[in-house]
């Protein structure tokens, strides 16, 4: 499959109450974004390459908005008109990274760290009953539906759109439930979205 070329991949942290719990969280009072880099994007069944760096590298199932049309300070009612279509996307994460760095990019940023799979356009998904599930060797890990989320799609759109312009191809991952857990070599790791589609990638050692 050809790789969409995002000018960002725009992801929020802490977004289904029970996943901010999991980490000893709480909700944040409003969404937490943070960037990966377009260059950790792979494709269906590329490998996830494990760094040496870390000790602890998780899974993140999301369902993960593409943006259709530049948008800038666009009002919530009004955002979905701006979002081309849905694809499921794993954001891993090397979690003792996450947490001994303090900032997230390194953690977040490694080099096929953004599996994304197939876009489906909007008009093709039933937006207001979109769920992600992510499977470990074919056991389910992660289970979340968009009414779970603490800030919606729309609202998500409407609080990064105030900071930064969204291009046309600008991923926005929307945050991952509850139920991370760790990937190993020779796992195989998939987020599915019901009705959209599944990215499957390999987990091995650099
Ligand atoms: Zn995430």
């Amino acid at each position: 499959m050809d790789l969409p070329r995002p000018s960002k991949i725009v992801c929020v942290g802490r977004n289904y109450l029970e996943h901010a719990r999991e980490l000893g969280n709480e909700l944040p009072e409003r969404p937490l974004i943070f960037l990966k880099p377009p260059s950790s994007l792979v494709g269906d069944g590329d490998a996830v390459v494990l760094p040496p760096e870390s000790e602890r590298v998780e899974h993140e199932g999301e369902i993960a908005v593409v943006i259709g049309r530049r948008a800038r300070h666009v009002p919530a009612p009004e955002a979905w008109d701006f979002v081309a279509g849905i694809a499921p996307l794993n954001d891993v994460t090397a979690r003792d990274l996450q947490k001994t760095d303090g900032q997230w990019t390194r953690a977040k940023g490694f080099d096929t760290f953004c599996p994304i799979g197939k876009m489906v356009p909007l008009d093709s998904v039933d937006r207001d009953a979109l769920e992600v599930v992510c499977r470990v060797n074919g056991e389910v890990r992660q289970h979340g539906r968009v009414g779970e989320m603490a800030f919606s799609i729309p609202q998500l759109i409407a609080y990064i759109s105030g900071v930064m312009t969204l291009e046309p191809g600008d991923v926005i991952a929307t945050g991952t439930p509850a139920g991370v857990s760790p990937l190993h070599d020779g796992d195989l790791v998939e987020v599915e979205i019901p009705g959209v589609g599944v990215v499957r990638n390999p987990v091995k050692h650099a």
